[in-house]
């Protein structure tokens, strides 16, 4: 196919598709799904190898949000029944990244829901860090607080945060049917203000909402721009007691397109499977190894993944490897650019908090090409371990 030798040359070179090559992607039909695997795969093997970079979400602070974003089942009156409680110790935490890090991962994402942090949170999460990054050497660690004040993306900086992610999710275009409670604008400017403190930026969208290909197009383009090292890409998890609930419009071939199209629009960048990924790829799931080079290892924020080691046995029978804690994830030129101490960067769970589950007004933007599929209610599980509980963490 033209099209596809086109995007692995543009890809290889890291040169940016137009949006028509993007939105062509997207509207390739189930046929041609391998193909479109084979030639993002290529461009996906040119910048990291066959290396799989595992990440580890500890939700530091889960549910009772004021904010109102209609994919989150933590968000202001939600009646998920997800679980609920306030800020982790620096010791609970630290355990909890502990299990993480022993599993394989090599970074930690520290979330909190909420609409920003205090300045008195931002000191709870640096003692979190300070903690975690004493018992684990070497270790990378992602903050995810929200919407940042002046000066906080500064001070996690020196409290030893490597990066920050917060997501974009969707199109400036209908990001206001999405969330009332804070626009577009304002995530713009926490990404712009990570990156300005010498963060490593992590940024990313959600799939599944309703959005037609061009919103799609468009949050991977505004993306680019922005410059993330990372970009997380969720897919709804319609949890029932959210708007989105009913939202179930992913196919594992459509998740697949949507994959490969964001790496040839990223082709360097570290793009992560965030949210989703059992609940929409399914048995599909070793073949987004082919576009993706990270995923989180275990459970969610609030809904619980396959078992880590099934992470882990994935990964090898698809013939890739774990990426090592000694490993640079990010090509040569993109890490001497991030000049940060991780040259990795990236990370995706929150700012969007990954469990992703979207849902405003959705299947309602027009034009969506997936199919949509019977609802796999059964394959969504509230998380009931791990952090916030007593039972050991999935990793
Ligand atoms: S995504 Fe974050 S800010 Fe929005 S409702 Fe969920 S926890 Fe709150």
């Amino acid at each position: 196919m033209d099209l596809l030798n086109t995007l692995v040359d543009k890809g290889l070179r890291r040169e940016l598709p137009t949006r028509e090559e993007a939105l062509a992607v997207l509207a390739t039909s189930d046929d041609d799904v391998l193909d479109v695997v084979a030639a993002a795969g290529k461009v996906r093997r040119q910048w990291f190898g066959r290396r799989v970079k595992l990440n580890y979400l500890v939700n530091l602070k889960s549910g009772l949000c004021p904010e109102d974003c209609s994919y989150c089942s933590q968000r202001l009156g939600s009646s998920t029944g997800i679980l609920k409680y306030s800020w982790l110790k620096p010791d609970e935490a630290s355990k909890a990244a502990a299990a993480g890090l022993a599993g394989g991962a090599k970074r930690v994402c520290l979330v909190a829901s909420g609409r920003g942090p205090t300045d008195r949170d931002v000191d709870r999460v640096a003692g979190t860090i300070k903690a975690i990054k004493e018992q684990n050497e070497g270790v990378e660690v992602c903050a995810c607080l929200g919407l940042l004040s002046d000066g906080q993306a500064e001070r996690l900086r020196e409290a030893g945060a490597d990066a920050y992610n917060h997501n974009l999710n969707t199109s400036e275009g209908t990001y206001g049917e999405i969330t009332t409670t804070h626009t577009y604008a304002d995530r713009v400017d926490t990404v712009n203000k990570a990156h300005a403190a010498g963060l490593s930026a992590c940024s990313g969208l959600i799939a599944g909402m309703g959005e037609t290909d061009e919103d799609l197009v468009d949050v991977v383009f505004s993306l680019r721009e922005l410059d993330p090292d990372s970009v997380p890409v969720n897919f709804l998890i319609p949890v029932e007691g959210t708007p989105l609930a009913k939202e179930w419009n992913l196919t594992p071939q459509r998740c697949l397109r949507i994959l490969a199209m964001v790496r040839f629009v990223c082709p360097d960048v570290e793009v992560r499977i965030a949210g989703g990924r059992e609940v929409h790829l399914r048995t599909m799931q070793p073949l987004a190894l082919h576009l993706a080079n990270s995923i989180f290892l275990g459970d969610y924020l609030t809904t619980e993944g396959q078992a880590g080691q099934a992470d882990l046995e994935m990964i090898a029978d698809a013939g890739f490897v774990v990426e090592g804690a000694d490993e640079v994830t990010l090509p040569e030129h993109r890490a001497e650019a991030a000049g940060s101490v991780c040259g990795s960067h990236a990370d995706a769970g929150c700012g969007s908090h990954a469990d992703a589950g979207c849902g405003s007004g959705c299947g309602s933007h027009g034009g969506v090409a997936a199919t949509a599929t019977e609802p796999r209610t059964d394959l969504v599980a509230v998380r009931r371990r791990g952090a916030g509980t007593d039972l050991a963490p999935n990793a």
